[in-house]
Order: C-alpha cells, then structure tokens, then sequence
C-alpha cells in the first residue's frame, strides 16, 4: 500500500540527524516520545531497536497508570479481595471458611507487584538505546519537546501522556483527605467503613475488594444503575452480587457537600442523608494530561475535554505528530494503548491502520465480572442492521449450576443477514460454549429468530451465526466463571 498519510522516519543520518532543519539549542533525534504508558515504552523500544535516535520523556514513575495505579495494582488486589469473597460464599456449598484478611499483607503484595513491574521497565529502555528525560515534557516549537533542560527535535512526536483521575465539583470535596486510584493503594489499614463515589467500572471494583477484605462499603452514585454503559440486565445481575456482598448502593443521588472532621467523612445527599466512613474513595471520571504540554505551540489541537484531537489514523493537526492511548480519546484500556503502538509502528511502515480497526473487547473484574465486545443489540439496530439477540442464563449452564456459580448470562447479537453457526465461541469457565450455542440452526429457523429478536432466552438452538461482520458482532458475559483473560480468544473465534 503506497502511503499517502501518515509520515515516515526519515533514514538517520551518519552524524545521528535526519534531515530536519536544526534549532540550534535542541538535539535532534528520529522520535520523541512523551509518556512511559503502555503504548509509549513498546513503540520507544521498537524504533530505537530499528536504530533510530529516540527520546523518551516520564515526568513520574514509568509504567504510566496501568502498572503504578490501574490495572497492575487493582488486579493483584482484587486476587486477594475475590480469595476471601469465594472462601465466604463457598458456604452454599458446604465448604465453612473462617476468613481473615490480611490487609496490611494483601497491601505489601500489591506494592511489591507494582515495584516489579516498574523496574523492568528502565532497563528494557536503555538496553534498547531510548535517551530517557524524566521531566515533564511540553512542546516549545513545532515538533520540539523540552523538560528538565533537554530539548528535542524531531521528525516523528508521539504524545502518550494518559490521563488523571477527575474530582467532581462537590462542595467540600477539596479540602478532605479523600483517596483516588493514585492514592488508594497507598493505603496500609483497612477502612472499617468506606463510601466510593462513583459506580463504573474503577468503583467497582475497588470497592468490591474492600467489602470482601471486609470494610463496610457504601456505593453513591448519580446515574440510576451502576456500569451505565452495559446493558440493564448486567448492572442489575452485579449490583444483585454487590448486595451479597453486604455493600450498600445509592443510585441516583446527588451530592449535596462533604466534610471531614476527628477522622470521619460525612457525604450529605440532596435528600437530607447523611453517610459517614472512615475513609472516602472518589472515582468519577479521568481528565486528560494535556495540561502542561502546550500543545498549541506546536500546532496541535486538543478538544473540548482537553483530548488530543486526532484523524482516524492518530494523527494530530501538526505533521508529524501522533496522539495514542487514553489522550487521544481512545477506550481507556491497556490494551488499547497497547495496540496503538503497533498501529503508530505499522503507520510509519507505509500500512497505515486506524485507530478503529479492531472491535474492541474488555472485562470488568468484579464478581461477576463483566466482558463486552461490539454493539449492544439496541446499538446494532440503531445502525440498521437485522440484530438478534440470543441470551443464554447462567443458570441453564450444567458446570454453572454444579459450581452454585449461576449468576449472570451470556448474549450474542448477531447479524441474521449472515445466518452462520457460532460453533467455535467459548465463553464459560470450561472453556467451552455452552451447549445452546453450540448447536447448528435448525430447520425452524424463521420462527426461532422471530422468538430471539422478541427477546425470548436461548434454552435451545441457537441457529445464528458469529460471522457476522467483525465490527458488529457483539458478546457479552456477565459471570463469576468467566475467563475475561481468555476473551480474545472468544472474540477470534466469535468472529470466524
Ligand atoms: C484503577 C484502574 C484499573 C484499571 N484496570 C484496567 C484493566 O483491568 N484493564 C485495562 O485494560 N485497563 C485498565 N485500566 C485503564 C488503563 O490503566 C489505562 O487505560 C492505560 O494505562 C492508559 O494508558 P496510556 O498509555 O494512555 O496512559 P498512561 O499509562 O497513564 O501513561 C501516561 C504516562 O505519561 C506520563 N506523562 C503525563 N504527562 C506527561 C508530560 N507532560 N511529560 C512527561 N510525561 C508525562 C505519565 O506520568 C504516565 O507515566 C485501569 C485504570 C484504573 C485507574
């Protein structure tokens, strides 16, 4: 494929330069990257591996927010968190555990995780010859980075900056000691009581694993279901679990102030409530990092929201310039900052690849967790497609039921136009699909689909495809047996 966008790196010439007209005080290298997230430390790696001259700029820890306060931290957490859950509810099937939380142990484990993972990260870059700055970078000329008295010059920028947890505007929330993902795992006792502000994914999860290390835990939030994003019937299959689990949801409310005082949050609804903890974690929401980069002077656009703007390939408003990962408006997942590199990578290559070019797939690690790819069927039938939706109850799963593990459901929605089997998915902790997904079509085809798409349950055949067009098949699981590490592969052969 010729390449009509996209920029390449000039090859590096013998003095290190690459042909770009040279600011006297700024060194020149091929690239420049700004953030050690997980998309920048593999795309700096790669090019310096191609011998090219490139800088990398960290202004905190390396590793970005996956490995120092995202998904590292809170999975190592929640391994502890579901370890004790599992053993109390293991009770329904006669196994009596008398539980007991190491808080301070689980906290250390975290940490030294997090400590292992981040000093890998150093070395890999200066073995393969990245100049690392750790400062804070912002551009001060078109394609010109500077920090910490460096200043760089170069054909290619590649801005991977994440983004920060964000405050709401709550009067008083300010002035308390409240904790968010960058702090929270700083935390060496556990909170006898906690209310989490905030019911996505990140509240979630986090405060899940509290309630079963055994804090009190009140959920406060203003949407009217939690996880708004899924589809009504997996908030209500994980709020049912949260319940279990002893924590408290308020759904729909408004926060009038909090205060602090002698150790004790107090959170004031609009109803007149007054909830109070010992400890307050807010997770409401991520603001970009673009703040200190000052991109405008370097010609490079950011959004109302203050995301890098970018074409469907990356690109920002300067030639030359990329955006990648959560900065770029992308999902805020790992994964897909991730595999923004490699699109960056097959970019300059002269391949171009879109920003858009995978479905993307993803799992919420709560109890039961949640996975999704693709449309919602309301979704897919907004964009006009024939959409059926299939959904097959935990509880009509034989492994599901011998576990006492049927909470939950898991749905396809597939496009009737294509009509193929879906012999090849796996979704269920065996590893395999579940019988009625299994099964061929069957000679009632129009009936069973008239049933489906009327939202009738899949005790039996399912008689639609998976091959679908791969933007649009849709999977979703909400249950505690699930692999979500395994859900690429559930995708790849959902997809087939
Ligand atoms: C609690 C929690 C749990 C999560 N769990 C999961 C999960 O299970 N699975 C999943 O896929 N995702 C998860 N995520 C999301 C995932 O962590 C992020 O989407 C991902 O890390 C974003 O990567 P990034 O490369 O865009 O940015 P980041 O990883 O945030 O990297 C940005 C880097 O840029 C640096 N930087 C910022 N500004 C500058 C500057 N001006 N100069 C120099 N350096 C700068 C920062 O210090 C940082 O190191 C979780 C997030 C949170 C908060």
């Amino acid at each position: 494929m010729g390449l009509s966008i996209g920029h390449r790196i000039a090859p590096t010439t013998s003095n290190g330069a690459s042909g770009t007209v040279i600011d006297d005080r700024a060194s020149v290298a091929d690239a420049v990257i700004i953030g050690s997230g997980q998309g920048g430390v593999p795309l700096a790696v790669a090019l310096a591996k191609r011998e090219k001259r490139v800088f990398l700029f960290e202004r905190a820890q390396f590793g970005g927010t996956c490995v120092n306060n995202g998904c590292t931290p809170s999975k190592a957490f929640l391994a502890s968190a579901h370890g004790a859950g599992r053993a109390r509810r293991a009770a329904k099937i006669g196994v009596h555990a008398d539980v007991r939380v190491d808080f301070h142990a689980v906290m250390q484990r975290v940490n030294a995780i997090i400590a292992e993972w981040r000093d890998g990260i150093e070395p890999k870059l200066r073995k393969a010859g990245v100049t690392i700055v750790r400062a804070e970078a912002s551009f001060t000329g078109e394609r010109i980075v500077s920090g910490g008295g460096t200043s760089v010059r170069a054909d290619i920028v590649v801005i991977d900056v994440g983004a920060s947890p964000s405050a709401p505007p709550i009067p008083g929330l300010a002035e308390t000691p409240y904790v968010d993902n960058t702090t929270f795992f700083q935390i060496r006792e556990l909170p006898r009581r906690t209310i989490v502000i905030g019911g996505g994914y990140i509240g979630l999860e986090l405060g899940q694993g509290l309630a079963r290390c055994g804090s009190d835990v009140h959920v406060v939030h203003s949407g009217t279901r939690i996880m708004e994003r899924e589809e009504p019937d997996a908030s209500e299959a994980l709020a049912e679990s949260l319940r279990e689990d002893g924590i408290r949801l308020t759904l729909g409310a408004k926060i009038e102030r909090v205060t602090y005082a002698g150790g004790e949050f107090t959170v004031t609804l609009a109803t007149g409530e007054h909830i109070q903890s010992d400890a307050l974690l807010v997770a409401t929401g991520r603001t970009p990092n673009t703040g200190a980069l000052d991109v405008e002077r370097s010609g490079i656009v950011l959004d109302s929201r203050g995301f890098v703007q970018t074409d469907a390939f990356l690109r920002t408003a300067c030639e030359g310039v990329y955006a990648i990962g959560e900065v770029a408006a992308q999902p805020a997942f790992t994964h897909v900052a991730w595999e923004d590199h490699r699109r960056i990578l097959s970019t300059l290559d002269g391949t171009p690849r879109r920003r858009d070019d995978l479905p993307l797939a993803y799992a919420t690690f709560t109890e039961p967790q949640i996975a999704r790819t693709g449309l919602t069927v309301d979704e897919a039938r907004a964009q006009g497609y024939d959409a059926l939706a299939v959904t097959l109850p935990g509880a009509e799963v034989a492994r599901a039921i011998e576990w006492n593990e049927e909470r939950g459901f898991y749905r396809l929605v597939i496009d009737a136009g294509t009509d193929r089997s879906c012999s090849r998915s796996r979704c269920t902790f065996t590893r395999r699909t579940p019988k009625a997904f299994r099964r061929s079509r069957g000679s009632s085809k129009m009936k069973k689909r008239r049933e489906l798409s009327e939202g009738k349950s899949a005790g039996d055949p399912c008689p639609y495809g998976t091959s679908a067009p791969r933007s649009f098949v849709h999977l979703q699981y909400v249950h505690p047996c699930a692999l979500p590490a395994r859900i690429e592969d559930l995708l790849i052969a959902t997809c087939r």
